[in-house]
């Protein structure tokens, strides 16, 4: 009940409007005196849930005869519940109403919901979720993320309280990861204020059965690595009698050249498929690396006791038979389960279709496979059948490095396989069919890793809200468990398919072609309509159209008949043809602003396009291709995407896809940003007993930038940028706003007088080959001479080793004799002297 919860609460430091309760009128008057007018008036009673509906809530008493009245007319209204007092407490002033609650997701564990109160939750449904633990970042994410978030930054002229608000939810989430037992809580309302908060109703479900994922056994921090690279494999039930699955592992296995040993067991034959047959894996000598297992169910846990006793360490069960049958099949299941742990192996399945990894050369499926090409995508399944139908029917259009089937997951999960393709050089695009998330928790986690490396694209079936069970509290009701799942993936950074469409559109796309390093999209079209479809969906899909520079316009406009008007998208009307187009992108790629490119060509003249549009330098600027219509001319699309270009039927959809891959090129560049910034304040050093932080330099510095070049004597920036240099907005928007995957800029900062300001820059540019980078500083002149420049520099060599740079070269005025000197320290080399410049460089170990 709500005072007992908010006893608890404020035993955590969080803090409410109180938990006093009367048992008589006296007693409630002698309590509001304490507390001071105006109070509040509840019912308290375990059968009142909702307590304002049926009148138990009495607001804003400001007398001794308000409370009176307030505490009869509760009694009166409460004739049949069991009323156990009723609890005074401060009126607390008026705020902004918020709600905060945690609830059990039976895959994901304790999850932390936050939305504005009132109408908001319950009408608008404004919340929004994270599975706990909850980083520092998510939680910011979580607040900004609200649509009520303007209102938390200018309630009534001010701005709410966020630092308050972010050490509420981290005291919450603390309580809920400590506490177990805690099935549901929930403060609803919360009242946030421009200074501090207050919890004015609180309520908490409590379960002390412990949750499921208490009993699981932890897992051993071991590498799959066996199990996707096997050198040799047994397989149980393998059988040269055809249409049997026994004949198709075994025929998969050998028809795709499996380069590592393979032993079938099978106590009928002496041979099978060619291949000596052994009657029990015991037989076999030398040691077995992975086995496969196609045994009927009941065999099943002789066969693995077997594999367990002969010291394999891998299991691939493909029978099926088990937990999915129903009562008798689980109990085999978990039989088998126990017996793994018991011997410490991995299981694989069961149900499932086994791995196919083209890398190796093994294709461990049930059903026939014949030739497949080598590719980056890593493809998890849970049903063998819907990987086996992707791979028949997508296999022209998408190359896939391993394929894994999960079937039951009964040990192996999606995580782990996600782990382990995260680390596998040959997998660059990560993709999950899946129908329920088990491993929860360390899914998010494994996620969160991986999708930081390569791109993790899921499909989750089971969007809908179907199922939902009545639930006692907003905080459950509104977590339908699907927002808990979209919460979950983007809380790891996984971009979420909304079908098996979408899916196969992000996969070409992610597999083929880089990313894009900027929002800016050329698009060449034959016909304005579907270029003006592909600019509308640019802009919903956080992109834009490129603003060519006029001297490129002008060399695209030679290209066009002249009664064309030139513009982005570029119009070439129904006369378009290849080497026109070739001529448009070969200008259109040299533009700053040009990011990426959509190309939209007639069908019926796809056959014509392919040599010329595969055969363009894209500058590492990514191509997509629109064919409206493509699945009349497959032949020539499946050309194409062979030789590495994405063809989609719509203009929305490739417009759509370049979103995502921008959004997940932005995504990744802020994670590059965190984590260079943790090891620039690890290196932040102090001069003349005035600490220094060191940082990079971001598009918000713009005005202390300005205001850095402004400090800076004519002199100084013109050893620095050798010409003469003013500080416009313009310059500050290109000098500030860096990728950092090609330039990281050094800013070193002090505080003066509660001001921020920049002191020193210094630069690493990316140069070719990509193992090298220019190295250039520049010093403020107050802050010349303090030995800021060598400290600074050395903190850049830091990084750069850290950043595995080869080569550091700087290139400079002779005259610029500190820097020279700085240099020198370092133990720079003199590459080269010409005229007045000098070039030195520095190999990094
Ligand atoms: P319930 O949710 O059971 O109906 P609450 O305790 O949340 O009851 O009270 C209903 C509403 O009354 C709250 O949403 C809040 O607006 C207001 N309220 C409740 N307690 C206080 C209080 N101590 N100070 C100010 N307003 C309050
Ligand atoms: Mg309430």
């Amino acid at each position: 009940m709500e005072h007992e919860s908010k006893q608890i609460l404020e035993n955590s430091g969080i803090k409410t409007t109180g938990s006093m309760v009367a048992s008589s009128e006296d007693e409630a008057i002698e309590m509001s005196t304490n507390l001071g007018y105006p109070v509040v008036l509840k019912i308290v009673s375990p059968d009142v849930v909702h307590k304002t509906d049926s009148g138990g809530v009495k607001l804003n008493l400001t007398n001794e005869a308000d409370v009176r009245k307030a505490y009869q007319d509760i009694l009166s209204r409460f004739k049949t519940e069991r009323i156990i007092g009723i609890s005074v407490q401060k009126m607390a002033f008026p705020g902004l109403e918020a709600i905060i609650g945690v609830t059990r997701d039976a895959s994901f564990g304790p999850v932390l919901m936050f939305g504005l109160g009132g109408i908001f939750a319950e009408v608008l449904k404004d919340v929004t979720f994270r599975v706990l633990p909850i980083s520092e970042d998510s939680l910011d994410e979580m607040i900004e993320e609200i649509k009520g978030y303007s209102l938390l930054k200018g309630y009534r002229g001010q701005s709410i309280d966020i630092s308050a608000l972010k050490g509420l939810l981290i005291k919450v989430s603390n309580l809920a990861i400590m506490y177990p037992e805690i099935a549901e809580l929930e403060l609803n309302p919360v009242i946030l204020y421009p200074s501090g908060y207050l919890a004015v109703d609180a309520r908490m479900f409590v379960d002390f059965a412990p949750s499921k994922s208490a009993l699981e056994v932890p897992k051993k921090k071991e590498t799959l690595f066996q199990l996707f690279y096997p050198q040799s494999i047994a397989v149980l039930g393998a059988t040269d009698s055809k249409g049997k699955l026994g004949y198709n592992v075994m025929w998969n296995l050998i028809s795709h050249q499996f380069p590592g040993k393979l032993y079938p067991v099978n106590s009928h034959k002496e041979t099978v498929l060619g291949l000596k047959a052994y009657k029990s894996i015991l037989d076999v000598e030398d040691p077995v690396d992975a086995a496969i297992i196609i045994v009927p169910a009941g065999a099943a846990p002789k066969a693995i006791e077997d594999c367990c006793e002969k010291g394999v360490k891998f299991l691939v069960v493909e029978s099926a038979g088990f937990a999915e049958t129903g009562e008798a099949g689980r109990k085999i299941q978990s039989d088998i389960k126990e017996l793994i742990i018991r011997k410490g192996c991995r299981l694989l399945g069961p149900n499932c279709s086994g791995i196919i990894n083209t890398h190796h050369n093994m294709v461990q499926s049930i059903g026939v496979i014949d030739q497949l090409r080598k590719g980056n995508i890593g493809l998890i399944a849970q049903a063998g059948v819907y990987a086996a139908g992707i791979l028949t029917g997508l296999r022209n259009v998408l190359d896939f490095g391993i394929i894994a089937t999960i079937g039951n997951k009964m040990d192996v999960s999606e995580a782990d396989i996600l782990e382990f393709m995260g680390q596998d050089q040959n997998i660059e695009v990560i993709a999950l069919y899946m129908e329920d998330v088990t491993s929860g928790q360390r899914f998010v986690d494994v996620a969160g890793q991986v999708s930081q490396k390569k791109p993790v694209i899921v499909l989750k079936a089971g969007r809908t809200e179907a199922g939902k069970k009545a639930v006692s509290s907003h905080t459950a009701s509104m977590a339908g468990s699907d927002e808990i799942n979209s919460a979950a993936f983007r809380q790891s950074g996984v971009i979420r398919a909304r079908d098996n469409e979408h899916l196969f559109s992000l996969l070409r796309a992610f597999s083929k072609q880089p990313l894009p390093k900027g929002p800016g999209v050329l698009v060449v079209t034959y016909t304005g309509s579907l270029g003006v479809a592909a600019t509308d969906m640019l802009y919903t899909s956080n992109l834009r159209l490129s603003e060519l520079e006029s001297y490129l316009k002008k060399r695209i406009a030679s290209c066009l008949d002249d009664y064309l008007n030139i513009q982005n998208p570029v119009d070439c009307s129904f006369s378009m043809n290849p080497e026109q187009v070739k001529k448009i992108i070969e200008i259109g790629v040299q533009s700053k602003d040009v990011h990426s490119l959509i190309v939209i060509v007639q069908g019926e003249m796809l056959d014509s396009y392919v040599d010329t549009l595969t055969g363009i330098n894209y500058m590492g600027k990514p191509v997509l291709c629109c064919v409206a219509c493509k699945e009349f001319m497959m032949e020539h699309v499946i050309r194409m995407e062979q030789k590495g270009i994405p063809v989609y039927s719509t203009p929305e959809m490739a417009a759509e896809v370049l979103g995502e891959m921008h959004r997940y090129s932005l995504q990744h560049h802020k994670i590059r940003i965190k984590s260079l910034d943790r090891f620039l304040e690890d290196n932040s050093f102090t001069i003349a007993n005035r600490k220094v932080r060191l940082r990079l330099l971001t598009q918000r510095d713009m005005d202390l930038w300005m205001e850095f070049v402004n400090s800076c004597s004519p002199r100084s920036l013109w050893l620095r940028f050798l010409s003469p240099f003013s500080a416009t907005p313009e310059i500050a928007q290109r000098f500030c706003n860096i990728n950092p995957d090609e330039e990281v800029a050094v800013a070193a900062e002090i505080t003066e007088e509660g001001r921020k300001k920049l002191i020193a820059i210094a630069r690493l540019i990316t140069c070719q080959p990509r193992d090298e980078v220019e190295y250039a500083v520049i010093v403020t002149d107050s802050w010349q001479q303090q030995k800021l420049g060598r400290m600074l520099s050395k903190a850049c060599l830091n990084l750069a080793k850290h950043l595995d740079v080869r080569v550091v070269n700087a290139e400079t005025i002779q005259e610029n004799f500190p820097i020279v000197r700085v240099l020198n320290h370092f133990h720079f080399k003199i590459e080269s002297k010409e005229r007045n410049m000098i070039l030195m460089s520095l190999e990094l170990k």
